[in-house]
Protein backbone atom coordinates (compact mmCIF):
# COMPACT_ATOMS: atom_id res chain seq x y z
CA UNK A 1 0.00 0.00 0.00
CA UNK A 2 2.70 2.66 1.20
CA UNK A 3 4.72 1.68 -2.07
CA UNK A 4 1.57 2.74 -4.42
CA UNK A 5 1.02 5.46 -2.33
CA UNK A 6 4.66 6.84 -3.04
CA UNK A 7 4.29 5.49 -6.68
CA UNK A 8 1.32 7.21 -7.23
CA UNK A 9 2.89 10.52 -5.88
CA UNK A 10 5.78 10.28 -7.97
CA UNK A 11 3.67 9.86 -10.73
CA UNK A 12 1.30 12.89 -9.72
CA UNK A 13 4.51 14.96 -9.10
CA UNK A 14 6.11 14.03 -12.61
CA UNK A 15 2.77 14.84 -14.05
CA UNK A 16 1.88 18.43 -12.64
CA UNK A 17 5.98 19.29 -13.33
CA UNK A 18 5.74 18.88 -16.77
CA UNK A 19 2.24 20.75 -16.73
CA UNK A 20 4.03 23.89 -15.35
CA UNK A 21 6.66 23.66 -17.20
CA UNK A 22 4.87 23.83 -19.86
CA UNK A 23 3.19 26.70 -19.21
CA UNK A 24 6.38 28.12 -18.08
CA UNK A 25 7.36 27.90 -21.27
CA UNK A 26 4.44 29.87 -22.40
CA UNK A 27 4.70 32.54 -20.38
CA UNK A 28 7.84 32.97 -21.49
CA UNK A 29 7.82 33.23 -24.59
CA UNK A 30 4.98 35.73 -24.38
CA UNK A 31 7.32 37.78 -21.97
CA UNK A 32 9.73 37.91 -24.85
CA UNK A 33 7.54 39.28 -27.26
CA UNK A 34 6.15 41.80 -24.93
CA UNK A 35 9.56 43.03 -24.27
CA UNK A 36 10.64 42.95 -28.19
CA UNK A 37 7.13 45.35 -28.68
CA UNK A 38 9.42 47.87 -26.48
CA UNK A 39 12.52 47.96 -28.56
CA UNK A 40 10.18 48.23 -31.65
CA UNK A 41 8.10 51.52 -29.91
CA UNK A 42 11.57 53.31 -28.88
CA UNK A 43 12.29 52.55 -32.53
CA UNK A 44 8.73 53.81 -33.72
CA UNK A 45 8.75 56.57 -31.62
CA UNK A 46 12.08 57.91 -31.93
CA UNK A 47 11.59 58.47 -35.66
CA UNK A 48 8.52 60.15 -34.83
CA UNK A 49 10.13 62.40 -32.32
CA UNK A 50 12.64 63.14 -34.87
CA UNK A 51 10.20 64.72 -37.11
CA UNK A 52 10.53 68.32 -38.08
CA UNK A 53 7.65 69.47 -35.53
CA UNK A 54 8.73 71.90 -33.35
CA UNK A 55 5.39 70.98 -31.29
CA UNK A 56 5.63 67.12 -30.96
CA UNK A 57 2.34 66.84 -31.87
CA UNK A 58 2.87 63.47 -34.01
CA UNK A 59 5.04 62.30 -31.71
CA UNK A 60 2.02 62.98 -29.06
CA UNK A 61 -0.87 61.49 -30.81
CA UNK A 62 1.47 58.11 -31.59
CA UNK A 63 2.46 57.88 -27.89
CA UNK A 64 -1.09 58.34 -26.61
CA UNK A 65 -1.78 55.97 -29.06
CA UNK A 66 0.62 52.96 -27.56
CA UNK A 67 -0.14 54.38 -24.02
CA UNK A 68 -3.21 53.25 -24.31
CA UNK A 69 -3.08 50.26 -26.25
CA UNK A 70 -0.35 48.68 -23.89
CA UNK A 71 -1.07 49.46 -20.02
CA UNK A 72 2.06 48.12 -19.18
CA UNK A 73 3.40 50.84 -20.55
CA UNK A 74 3.29 53.35 -17.52
CA UNK A 75 4.29 56.57 -19.57
CA UNK A 76 6.05 57.66 -22.40
CA UNK A 77 8.18 60.89 -22.02
CA UNK A 78 10.31 62.71 -24.34
CA UNK A 79 13.19 64.39 -22.26
CA UNK A 80 15.35 67.30 -23.12
CA UNK A 81 19.56 67.02 -22.46
CA UNK A 82 19.84 70.17 -22.56
CA UNK A 83 20.88 71.42 -19.32
CA UNK A 84 18.51 72.01 -16.91
CA UNK A 85 16.96 68.18 -18.42
CA UNK A 86 13.14 68.56 -18.54
CA UNK A 87 10.29 66.65 -20.00
CA UNK A 88 9.27 68.13 -23.07
CA UNK A 89 6.17 65.63 -23.59
CA UNK A 90 4.43 62.84 -21.47
CA UNK A 91 1.67 60.89 -21.85
CA UNK A 92 0.90 61.48 -18.02
CA UNK A 93 -0.45 64.78 -16.91
CA UNK A 94 2.00 65.58 -14.84
CA UNK A 95 5.27 66.61 -16.15
CA UNK A 96 7.44 64.02 -13.82
CA UNK A 97 8.85 60.62 -14.68
CA UNK A 98 7.49 57.95 -12.08
CA UNK A 99 9.78 56.85 -10.04
CA UNK A 100 12.47 58.46 -12.01
CA UNK A 101 14.18 61.43 -11.93
CA UNK A 102 15.54 63.63 -14.65
CA UNK A 103 18.90 63.12 -12.76
CA UNK A 104 18.51 59.40 -13.13
CA UNK A 105 17.55 59.56 -17.00
CA UNK A 106 20.41 62.06 -17.40
CA UNK A 107 22.78 59.99 -16.34
CA UNK A 108 21.78 57.20 -17.95
CA UNK A 109 21.43 58.35 -21.42
CA UNK A 110 24.94 60.01 -21.40
CA UNK A 111 25.97 56.28 -21.00
CA UNK A 112 24.86 55.29 -24.26
CA UNK A 113 25.28 56.33 -27.82
CA UNK A 114 22.81 57.70 -30.15
CA UNK A 115 20.04 55.37 -31.17
CA UNK A 116 21.29 52.94 -28.29
CA UNK A 117 18.55 51.89 -25.26
CA UNK A 118 19.06 50.85 -21.96
CA UNK A 119 17.44 50.18 -19.01
CA UNK A 120 17.07 52.33 -16.01
CA UNK A 121 15.58 50.69 -12.46
CA UNK A 122 13.58 52.16 -9.92
CA UNK A 123 15.39 52.41 -6.53
CA UNK A 124 12.11 50.82 -5.23
CA UNK A 125 9.59 51.35 -7.95
CA UNK A 126 7.21 48.51 -9.71
CA UNK A 127 9.03 48.43 -13.00
CA UNK A 128 11.79 49.95 -14.92
CA UNK A 129 12.37 52.54 -17.56
CA UNK A 130 13.86 51.89 -21.07
CA UNK A 131 15.69 55.07 -22.20
CA UNK A 132 17.00 55.68 -25.73
CA UNK A 133 19.31 58.16 -26.82
CA UNK A 134 18.27 60.48 -29.89
CA UNK A 135 20.81 61.17 -32.84
CA UNK A 136 18.88 65.06 -32.47
CA UNK A 137 20.67 67.86 -33.06
CA UNK A 138 19.55 68.70 -29.40
CA UNK A 139 20.24 65.73 -26.91
CA UNK A 140 17.41 64.05 -26.21
CA UNK A 141 15.78 60.94 -24.96
CA UNK A 142 12.65 58.67 -24.82
CA UNK A 143 11.86 57.32 -21.75
CA UNK A 144 9.61 54.11 -22.05
CA UNK A 145 8.07 53.61 -17.94
CA UNK A 146 7.24 49.80 -17.98
CA UNK A 147 5.15 47.93 -15.48
CA UNK A 148 6.71 45.26 -14.54
CA UNK A 149 3.94 43.56 -12.64
CA UNK A 150 1.52 43.88 -16.04
CA UNK A 151 4.86 42.94 -18.07
CA UNK A 152 4.50 39.43 -16.36
CA UNK A 153 0.95 39.06 -16.66
CA UNK A 154 -0.24 35.58 -17.91
CA UNK A 155 -3.63 36.37 -18.29
CA UNK A 156 -4.97 33.15 -17.16
CA UNK A 157 -2.37 31.30 -18.66
CA UNK A 158 -0.90 29.63 -15.59
CA UNK A 159 -2.34 27.55 -12.85
CA UNK A 160 -3.55 29.33 -9.99
CA UNK A 161 -1.02 29.05 -6.98
CA UNK A 162 1.98 30.02 -9.72
CA UNK A 163 3.87 33.14 -9.02
CA UNK A 164 5.81 35.07 -11.10
CA UNK A 165 8.84 37.05 -10.72
CA UNK A 166 11.07 39.36 -13.08
CA UNK A 167 14.35 40.09 -11.87
CA UNK A 168 17.39 41.92 -13.23
CA UNK A 169 21.11 40.58 -13.91
CA UNK A 170 21.74 41.08 -10.16
CA UNK A 171 18.66 39.48 -8.80
CA UNK A 172 16.97 42.38 -7.67
CA UNK A 173 13.12 41.61 -7.85
CA UNK A 174 10.69 43.71 -9.40
CA UNK A 175 7.37 43.94 -6.98
CA UNK A 176 6.66 42.46 -4.23
CA UNK A 177 10.06 39.66 -3.12
CA UNK A 178 10.02 36.27 -3.37
CA UNK A 179 9.17 34.60 -0.24
CA UNK A 180 11.45 32.37 1.58
CA UNK A 181 9.26 29.41 1.21
CA UNK A 182 9.89 29.71 -2.75
CA UNK A 183 13.93 29.80 -2.13
CA UNK A 184 14.01 26.85 0.15
CA UNK A 185 15.79 23.85 -2.06
CA UNK A 186 14.33 21.22 0.35
CA UNK A 187 10.81 20.99 0.49
CA UNK A 188 8.05 18.68 0.55
CA UNK A 189 6.93 18.13 -1.87
CA UNK A 190 9.53 20.14 -3.88
CA UNK A 191 8.40 23.21 -5.00
CA UNK A 192 8.07 23.67 -8.92
CA UNK A 193 10.49 26.13 -10.49
CA UNK A 194 11.13 27.97 -13.92
CA UNK A 195 13.80 30.30 -14.71
CA UNK A 196 14.91 31.42 -17.54
CA UNK A 197 16.34 35.13 -19.11
CA UNK A 198 14.68 37.04 -21.66
CA UNK A 199 16.89 37.10 -24.74
CA UNK A 200 16.88 40.66 -24.85
CA UNK A 201 19.86 43.25 -25.22
CA UNK A 202 18.07 46.06 -23.70
CA UNK A 203 16.23 44.09 -21.12
CA UNK A 204 18.44 41.89 -19.48
CA UNK A 205 16.02 40.31 -17.35
CA UNK A 206 15.04 36.90 -15.76
CA UNK A 207 11.77 35.21 -15.31
CA UNK A 208 11.30 33.18 -12.44
CA UNK A 209 8.32 30.85 -11.81
CA UNK A 210 7.34 28.97 -8.71
CA UNK A 211 4.28 26.89 -7.25
CA UNK A 212 3.62 25.25 -4.29
CA UNK A 213 2.02 21.89 -4.88
CA UNK A 214 -0.87 20.75 -1.84
CA UNK A 215 -0.70 17.71 -0.39
CA UNK A 216 -4.05 16.86 -1.68
CA UNK A 217 -2.68 17.78 -5.50
CA UNK A 218 -0.53 15.70 -4.96
CA UNK A 219 -2.50 12.43 -3.36
CA UNK A 220 -6.22 13.48 -4.69
CA UNK A 221 -8.57 11.95 -2.05
CA UNK A 222 -11.03 9.85 -4.77
CA UNK A 223 -7.66 8.21 -6.14
CA UNK A 224 -6.70 7.44 -2.68
CA UNK A 225 -10.18 5.63 -2.33
CA UNK A 226 -9.51 4.51 -5.49
CA UNK A 227 -6.41 2.74 -4.54
CA UNK A 228 -7.41 1.87 -1.02
CA UNK A 229 -10.38 -0.19 -2.88
CA UNK A 230 -7.83 -1.59 -5.69
CA UNK A 231 -5.49 -2.50 -3.28
CA UNK A 232 -8.25 -4.62 -0.89
CA UNK A 233 -9.67 -5.74 -4.37
CA UNK A 234 -6.44 -7.09 -5.02
CA UNK A 235 -5.31 -8.92 -2.05
CA UNK A 236 -8.91 -10.47 -1.57
CA UNK A 237 -8.01 -11.36 -5.87
CA UNK A 238 -4.60 -12.78 -4.13
CA UNK A 239 -6.68 -14.42 -1.06
CA UNK A 240 -8.58 -16.28 -3.22
CA UNK A 241 -6.00 -17.32 -5.66
CA UNK A 242 -3.92 -18.52 -2.63
CA UNK A 243 -7.18 -20.46 -1.24
CA UNK A 244 -7.87 -22.31 -4.43
CA UNK A 245 -4.21 -23.28 -4.69
CA UNK A 246 -3.94 -24.36 -1.36
CA UNK A 247 -7.29 -26.27 -1.64
CA UNK A 248 -6.58 -27.94 -5.14
CA UNK A 249 -3.03 -28.92 -3.61
CA UNK A 250 -4.67 -30.37 -0.38
CA UNK A 251 -7.22 -32.46 -2.35
CA UNK A 252 -4.17 -33.49 -4.39
CA UNK A 253 -2.78 -34.37 -1.67
CA UNK A 254 -5.83 -35.93 0.02
CA UNK A 255 -6.47 -37.84 -3.06
CA UNK A 256 -2.85 -39.37 -3.16
CA UNK A 257 -3.18 -40.03 0.28
CA UNK A 258 -6.27 -42.67 -0.74
CA UNK A 259 -4.93 -44.46 -3.40
CA UNK A 260 -1.86 -44.87 -0.71
CA UNK A 261 -4.02 -46.32 2.06
CA UNK A 262 -6.15 -48.37 -0.76
CA UNK A 263 -3.06 -49.70 -2.21
CA UNK A 264 -1.55 -50.44 0.96
CA UNK A 265 -4.95 -52.10 2.19
CA UNK A 266 -4.81 -54.50 -0.79
CA UNK A 267 -1.56 -55.21 -0.34
CA UNK A 268 -2.04 -56.30 3.03
CA UNK A 269 -4.74 -58.61 1.84
CA UNK A 270 -3.14 -61.53 1.63
CA UNK A 271 -1.98 -61.86 5.27
CA UNK A 272 -5.69 -61.45 6.29
CA UNK A 273 -6.38 -64.67 3.80
CA UNK A 274 -6.31 -66.92 6.27
CA UNK A 275 -8.34 -64.93 9.33
CA UNK A 276 -10.82 -64.24 6.19
CA UNK A 277 -10.79 -68.01 5.48
CA UNK A 278 -11.19 -68.95 9.34
CA UNK A 279 -13.70 -66.28 9.60
CA UNK A 280 -16.03 -68.13 7.09
CA UNK A 281 -14.72 -71.46 7.85
CA UNK A 282 -17.31 -71.08 10.62
CA UNK A 283 -20.78 -70.18 9.80
CA UNK A 284 -19.59 -72.63 6.44
CA UNK A 285 -19.49 -75.79 8.77
CA UNK A 286 -21.78 -74.62 10.83
CA UNK A 287 -24.39 -75.12 7.95
CA UNK A 288 -22.72 -78.31 6.54
CA UNK A 289 -23.67 -79.75 10.00
CA UNK A 290 -27.16 -78.09 10.46
CA UNK A 291 -28.39 -78.86 6.68
CA UNK A 292 -26.71 -82.55 7.33
CA UNK A 293 -29.08 -82.78 10.23
CA UNK A 294 -31.64 -81.78 8.47
CA UNK A 295 -31.11 -84.03 5.53
CA UNK A 296 -30.92 -87.20 8.64
CA UNK A 297 -34.17 -85.87 10.02
CA UNK A 298 -35.95 -85.93 6.52
CA UNK A 299 -34.43 -90.09 6.07
CA UNK A 300 -36.03 -90.73 9.26
CA UNK A 301 -39.52 -89.06 8.12
CA UNK A 302 -39.87 -86.21 10.42
CA UNK A 303 -42.52 -83.69 9.45
CA UNK A 304 -41.51 -79.91 7.81
CA UNK A 305 -42.04 -78.47 10.86
CA UNK A 306 -38.99 -80.01 12.20
CA UNK A 307 -36.74 -78.48 9.61
CA UNK A 308 -38.18 -74.41 9.99
CA UNK A 309 -35.48 -74.06 13.01
CA UNK A 310 -32.56 -76.23 11.12
CA UNK A 311 -33.53 -73.85 8.20
CA UNK A 312 -33.60 -70.42 10.52
CA UNK A 313 -30.14 -71.27 11.55
CA UNK A 314 -28.57 -71.77 7.76
CA UNK A 315 -30.42 -68.35 7.34
CA UNK A 316 -28.91 -66.65 10.03
CA UNK A 317 -25.62 -68.53 9.22
CA UNK A 318 -25.88 -67.31 5.18
CA UNK A 319 -25.82 -63.40 6.30
CA UNK A 320 -23.16 -64.08 8.65
CA UNK A 321 -20.90 -65.06 5.99
CA UNK A 322 -22.59 -62.15 3.63
CA UNK A 323 -21.47 -59.84 6.40
CA UNK A 324 -18.30 -61.10 6.79
CA UNK A 325 -17.39 -61.23 2.99
CA UNK A 326 -19.19 -57.38 3.18
CA UNK A 327 -16.71 -56.15 5.46
CA UNK A 328 -13.69 -57.34 3.65
CA UNK A 329 -14.98 -55.84 0.44
CA UNK A 330 -15.81 -52.36 1.45
CA UNK A 331 -12.13 -52.92 3.49
CA UNK A 332 -10.22 -53.45 -0.13
CA UNK A 333 -12.75 -51.36 -2.02
CA UNK A 334 -11.47 -47.62 -3.28
CA UNK A 335 -13.83 -44.89 -1.58
CA UNK A 336 -13.98 -41.70 0.41
CA UNK A 337 -13.44 -41.57 4.05
CA UNK A 338 -17.24 -41.75 6.04
CA UNK A 339 -17.23 -40.77 9.28
CA UNK A 340 -19.68 -42.23 11.78
CA UNK A 341 -20.22 -42.99 15.89
CA UNK A 342 -18.50 -46.54 15.54
CA UNK A 343 -18.45 -48.85 18.88
CA UNK A 344 -14.51 -49.67 19.16
CA UNK A 345 -14.89 -52.63 21.13
CA UNK A 346 -16.29 -54.57 17.92
CA UNK A 347 -13.81 -52.83 15.37
CA UNK A 348 -10.67 -53.98 17.62
CA UNK A 349 -12.48 -57.15 17.75
CA UNK A 350 -12.64 -57.57 14.08
CA UNK A 351 -9.13 -56.56 13.40
CA UNK A 352 -8.23 -59.46 16.24
CA UNK A 353 -10.77 -62.03 14.02
CA UNK A 354 -9.32 -60.82 10.52
CA UNK A 355 -5.28 -61.99 11.78
CA UNK A 356 -5.17 -64.15 14.82
CA UNK A 357 -4.79 -66.99 12.18
CA UNK A 358 -2.14 -65.19 10.49
CA UNK A 359 -0.53 -64.44 14.03
CA UNK A 360 -1.19 -68.09 14.78
CA UNK A 361 0.88 -69.36 11.93
CA UNK A 362 3.99 -67.01 12.83
CA UNK A 363 3.75 -68.43 16.60
CA UNK A 364 2.53 -64.93 18.27
CA UNK A 365 -0.61 -65.21 20.63
CA UNK A 366 -3.31 -62.14 20.33
CA UNK A 367 -5.16 -60.79 22.92
CA UNK A 368 -7.90 -58.36 23.16
CA UNK A 369 -8.52 -56.08 26.26
CA UNK A 370 -11.59 -54.72 25.49
CA UNK A 371 -12.85 -51.70 28.45
CA UNK A 372 -16.21 -52.92 29.38
CA UNK A 373 -17.41 -48.73 28.92
CA UNK A 374 -17.58 -49.67 25.30
CA UNK A 375 -15.73 -46.54 23.99
CA UNK A 376 -17.33 -44.77 21.14
CA UNK A 377 -15.76 -42.73 18.77
CA UNK A 378 -16.16 -40.57 15.43
CA UNK A 379 -13.72 -41.96 13.10
CA UNK A 380 -14.08 -43.47 9.53
CA UNK A 381 -14.46 -47.16 10.58
CA UNK A 382 -11.93 -48.38 7.45
CA UNK A 383 -9.51 -46.14 8.14
CA UNK A 384 -9.34 -47.03 11.98
CA UNK A 385 -8.73 -50.19 10.91
CA UNK A 386 -6.31 -50.10 8.57
CA UNK A 387 -4.28 -48.61 11.18
CA UNK A 388 -4.93 -51.22 13.29
CA UNK A 389 -4.10 -54.10 10.72
CA UNK A 390 -0.82 -51.65 10.51
CA UNK A 391 0.31 -51.70 13.47
CA UNK A 392 -0.79 -55.41 14.00
CA UNK A 393 1.81 -56.63 11.22
CA UNK A 394 4.51 -54.11 12.45
CA UNK A 395 4.36 -55.74 16.03
CA UNK A 396 4.55 -59.07 14.19
CA UNK A 397 7.31 -58.16 11.95
CA UNK A 398 9.31 -56.84 15.15
CA UNK A 399 8.23 -59.76 17.23
CA UNK A 400 9.61 -62.33 14.17
CA UNK A 401 13.03 -60.39 13.73
CA UNK A 402 13.44 -60.45 17.94
CA UNK A 403 12.51 -63.33 18.30
CA UNK A 404 15.00 -63.57 21.57
CA UNK A 405 13.58 -60.95 22.96
CA UNK A 406 9.97 -62.76 24.52
CA UNK A 407 11.00 -66.04 25.98
CA UNK A 408 7.77 -65.68 27.58
CA UNK A 409 6.02 -66.22 24.19
CA UNK A 410 5.43 -63.57 21.46
CA UNK A 411 2.31 -61.40 22.29
CA UNK A 412 0.38 -59.06 20.90
CA UNK A 413 -2.00 -57.14 22.57
CA UNK A 414 -4.67 -54.82 21.61
CA UNK A 415 -6.71 -52.96 24.23
CA UNK A 416 -9.69 -50.04 24.09
CA UNK A 417 -9.93 -47.46 26.75
CA UNK A 418 -12.52 -45.15 26.96
CA UNK A 419 -12.30 -41.30 27.72
CA UNK A 420 -11.58 -41.64 31.40
CA UNK A 421 -9.61 -38.92 31.60
CA UNK A 422 -12.11 -36.25 30.72
CA UNK A 423 -10.46 -35.04 27.96
CA UNK A 424 -12.88 -36.68 25.22
CA UNK A 425 -10.34 -38.96 23.93
CA UNK A 426 -10.30 -42.86 23.89
CA UNK A 427 -7.71 -45.26 22.84
CA UNK A 428 -7.12 -48.30 21.06
CA UNK A 429 -3.61 -49.42 21.55
CA UNK A 430 -1.60 -52.19 20.04
CA UNK A 431 1.60 -53.65 22.23
CA UNK A 432 4.13 -56.76 21.51
CA UNK A 433 6.74 -57.84 24.21
CA UNK A 434 9.23 -57.41 20.93
CA UNK A 435 12.80 -56.35 20.79
CA UNK A 436 11.21 -52.50 21.25
CA UNK A 437 12.50 -49.01 19.61
CA UNK A 438 15.64 -47.84 19.60
CA UNK A 439 16.13 -43.86 20.81
CA UNK A 440 17.68 -42.55 16.93
CA UNK A 441 14.83 -44.29 15.58
CA UNK A 442 11.84 -42.78 17.93
CA UNK A 443 12.40 -39.60 16.12
CA UNK A 444 12.57 -40.78 12.99
CA UNK A 445 9.38 -43.54 13.01
CA UNK A 446 6.52 -40.75 11.60
CA UNK A 447 8.74 -39.95 8.52
CA UNK A 448 7.90 -41.17 5.42
CA UNK A 449 10.00 -44.05 3.60
CA UNK A 450 11.83 -44.71 7.29
CA UNK A 451 12.37 -48.70 7.59
CA UNK A 452 14.51 -50.53 9.00
CA UNK A 453 13.49 -53.79 7.32
CA UNK A 454 14.96 -55.45 4.38
CA UNK A 455 12.06 -55.03 1.98
CA UNK A 456 10.32 -52.28 3.90
CA UNK A 457 8.77 -49.08 2.49
CA UNK A 458 8.78 -47.24 5.57
CA UNK A 459 5.18 -46.03 4.67
CA UNK A 460 2.85 -47.72 7.25
CA UNK A 461 3.48 -45.06 10.19
CA UNK A 462 3.32 -42.09 8.29
CA UNK A 463 -0.27 -43.13 6.48
CA UNK A 464 -1.39 -44.47 10.33
CA UNK A 465 -0.56 -40.98 11.45
CA UNK A 466 -2.59 -39.05 8.75
CA UNK A 467 -4.99 -41.13 8.54
CA UNK A 468 -5.82 -40.40 12.28
CA UNK A 469 -4.81 -36.65 12.49
CA UNK A 470 -7.41 -36.18 9.70
CA UNK A 471 -9.99 -37.57 12.42
CA UNK A 472 -8.77 -35.18 15.05
CA UNK A 473 -6.70 -37.90 16.91
CA UNK A 474 -2.79 -38.74 17.41
CA UNK A 475 -0.51 -41.76 17.52
CA UNK A 476 1.73 -41.79 20.81
CA UNK A 477 4.33 -44.41 21.02
CA UNK A 478 6.08 -46.18 24.23
CA UNK A 479 9.07 -48.18 24.34
CA UNK A 480 11.74 -49.60 26.36
CA UNK A 481 14.68 -51.51 24.90
CA UNK A 482 13.94 -55.50 25.02
CA UNK A 483 10.38 -54.68 26.95
CA UNK A 484 8.40 -54.11 23.72
CA UNK A 485 6.27 -51.00 22.00
CA UNK A 486 3.08 -49.67 22.19
CA UNK A 487 1.58 -47.23 19.88
CA UNK A 488 -1.46 -45.73 21.20
CA UNK A 489 -4.47 -44.18 19.13
CA UNK A 490 -6.16 -41.64 20.54
CA UNK A 491 -9.52 -40.95 19.27
CA UNK A 492 -12.35 -38.29 19.57
CA UNK A 493 -15.02 -40.32 22.15
CA UNK A 494 -18.50 -39.23 22.00
CA UNK A 495 -21.17 -40.70 24.87
CA UNK A 496 -20.17 -44.29 26.08
CA UNK A 497 -22.16 -47.05 25.20
CA UNK A 498 -23.76 -49.19 28.95
CA UNK A 499 -22.08 -52.34 27.56
CA UNK A 500 -21.59 -54.67 24.06
P1 LIG B 1 7.82 -50.46 7.27
O1 LIG B 1 6.97 -51.41 8.05
O2 LIG B 1 7.67 -50.59 5.79
O3 LIG B 1 9.24 -50.43 7.71
P2 LIG B 1 6.52 -48.44 8.86
O4 LIG B 1 6.35 -46.97 8.63
O5 LIG B 1 5.29 -49.21 9.16
O6 LIG B 1 7.25 -48.99 7.58
O7 LIG B 1 7.53 -48.67 10.05
C1 LIG B 1 8.72 -47.91 10.13
C2 LIG B 1 9.71 -48.53 11.07
O8 LIG B 1 9.24 -48.41 12.42
C3 LIG B 1 9.93 -49.97 10.88
O9 LIG B 1 10.86 -50.24 9.86
C4 LIG B 1 10.48 -50.37 12.26
O10 LIG B 1 11.84 -50.09 12.36
C5 LIG B 1 9.76 -49.45 13.21
N1 LIG B 1 8.65 -50.12 13.92
C6 LIG B 1 7.33 -50.01 13.65
N2 LIG B 1 6.60 -50.73 14.51
C7 LIG B 1 7.47 -51.33 15.38
C8 LIG B 1 7.31 -52.20 16.51
N3 LIG B 1 6.12 -52.62 16.94
N4 LIG B 1 8.44 -52.60 17.13
C9 LIG B 1 9.67 -52.16 16.71
N5 LIG B 1 9.86 -51.34 15.66
C10 LIG B 1 8.78 -50.93 15.00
Amino acid sequence: MLVSVTLLATWRYAQLGDHFQEQARTLHRTVVQRVGQHDAHLTNLAAVAQLDDPRHASFVAVAAAVHNFYPRIASIDLVSLTPPAEVRVSTRARTALAGFTLADVQQRADGLVAGRAAMLEAPAGPGYALVKRLGTAAPSALVLVIDAQKLIESDGAVESGTRVWLTDARGTVFGPSIPAASRRLVSWPPTLRFEQALPSVSQPLQLLMTRDLGRAELLPAGWLVLLAFGGAALLWLQGSVMRVRRASREAARQSQELRLAHAMRVNGLGEMASGIAHELTQPLTAMLSQSQAGLRLIAQGADAAAMVPILQANVRLARRSGEIIDRIRSYVSQREPLVSEVALNPLAAGVGDLTRADLQTRGIALELTLDPIAPVVRIDAIAIEQVLHNLVRNAAEALQAGADCAPAGARIVISTHGAHDGRGMAQVAVRDNGPGIGVNQMERLFEPFFTTKPGGMGLGLSLCERLVETLGGRIEVHSAPDCGSEFVVHLRSTVPRTNT
